[in-house]
């Protein structure tokens, strides 16, 4: 087998690139050069827009990309980086079948690098690959531009999802909207405001026409702007949201009942209830047999606590429920609610009251929490991965790269 095959199936070329020459350049890590040039052609192909021009020079010279490395050695490909002359953009280096443009490294080392930082976080893929943080952040940000060129998440939309995604303390927040159909992310930016939602109806314009459900925590600044920009749609509450109000009222209760008993000196039993926290949260599947048995022992250790449970599960078991039922099941939930001198609950059913409309909706389209829950508990892994995020924009290209799908292939997985 002759070397340059062996190369170029190692370093998985395509057949546009033809191998001129190789060398083994020593050091500490050695690093493998690969002298390249693109298959001759008549004219070349415009680096920013595409479109066939003329050649023009050889602009600065040789090149190089950081290429996918190979075994040892790290692999650089280097090439005369050639002008053309573009009818639209002016004198622009050549489009070259190995990397994207503008860019040091090939399209195999970005898109393996992304991969990583997708499931890891970008200092990891920095140092596996020992390249920069801002390298690895500009190489998703490539990705990420050039996937979404490719397709228009915004086409089609019959019902989304709209939510806002803590980005950092201090109340710095995106609008994340997502598709019940495809469970992906189709639009994210920064902030929290009508002018933000306004902004996701100004990208989908005339479309909007087609929305027929919108799902939302019920905030003003949400169905306000969609009750204006998409007057057709029936808005909807996201179960997500109303089982979370639920979670919220019940640690209320908790926390009252366990300053209670600290104020009466009964230390050990509050520090017993302390604990309870995490159980409380759970929904009652999920919990195990001797975990079921510390819930009901609150019966009697702590009615309130116990009773404050039960109407969070209760109202969970609503929304699974066929609308005649639920209705039925809401009306003496409310009434339950607001007897049971749970001041949380008490407040929680005035709140369901006025959003009784909404969550009939929910309940009718079964436009349930799947999707927001599952992309809010995505999200919160991103953040957790890369340790918070500073950079709103660099938060959302994750996102997009993740939730929407635009991740790249491993590198071999499309090689032809
Ligand atoms: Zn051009």
């Amino acid at each position: 087998m002759r070397v340059s095959k062996v190369l170029k199936a190692i370093c998985g070329f395509s057949r546009e690139v033809v191998i001129l020459a190789v060398e083994v350049v020593g050091g500490p890590r050695p690093r493998l050069v690969v002298d390249v040039r693109p298959k001759r052609r008549r004219r070349g192909r415009c680096g920013r827009c595409g479109v066939l021009a003329a050649w023009l020079d050889n602009g600065d010279g040789v090149r190089s990309w950081r290429h996918v490395d190979a075994g040892y050695a790290t692999v650089e490909v280097r090439a005369v980086a050639r002008r053309v002359e573009c009818r639209s953009c002016g004198p622009t280096v050549a489009a070259v079948p190995w990397a994207r443009h503008a860019s040091a490294f090939t399209r195999a080392f970005e898109d393996l690098v992304v991969h990583d930082a997708i499931v890891g976080n970008k200092q990891a893929a920095a140092d596996r690959y020992g390249t920069s943080w801002r390298a690895v952040n500009n190489m998703c940000v490539r990705v990420a531009t050039e996937a979404l060129g490719r397709v228009d998440l915004l086409d089609g939309l019959v019902a989304v999802a709209i939510d806002e995604v803590k980005y950092k303390k201090g109340h710095k927040y995106l609008t994340v909207v997502c598709d019940h159909v495809t469970g992906q992310v189709i639009w994210a930016a920064r902030g929290r405001s009508k002018e933000t939602v306004g902004a996701f109806f100004d990208a989908l314009g005339p479309r909007a026409a087609g929305l027929q459900f919108v799902t939302a925590d019920g905030a003003t600044w949400i169905t306000d702007v969609v009750a204006e920009r998409a007057p057709d749609a029936v808005v909807c509450l996201d179960t997500f949201h109303v089982i979370g109000w639920a979670t919220k009222a019940l640690d209320e209760v908790r926390r009252v009942e366990w300053n209670r008993l600290r104020q009466a000196g009964a230390t050990k039993a509050a520090k017993e209830f302390k604990g309870l926290r995490f159980l409380l949260r759970r929904n009652w599947e999920n919990l195990t047999i001797s975990q079921r048995e510390v819930i009901w022992s609150l019966e009697t250790a702590n009615r309130r606590t116990f009773r404050a449970f039960q109407l969070k599960e209760e109202l969970r078991d609503i929304f699974a429920l066929p609308l005649s039922q639920a209705r039925a099941a809401l009306d003496s939930w409310l009434a339950c609610a607001s007897r049971s001198k749970l001041a949380p609950f008490v407040k929680l059913a005035r709140t369901i009251r006025t959003y009784r409309a909404s969550i009939e909706a929910t309940i009718e389209w079964r436009l349930t929490n799947g999707i927001a829950e599952s992309n809010n508990a995505s999200i919160g892994r991103i953040r957790a991965n890369a340790r918070g995020f500073h950079d709103p924009e660099a938060f959302i290209t994750m996102i997009m790269l993740d939730r929407a799908r635009l991740a790249p292939d491993l590198p071999w997985a499309t090689a032809s």
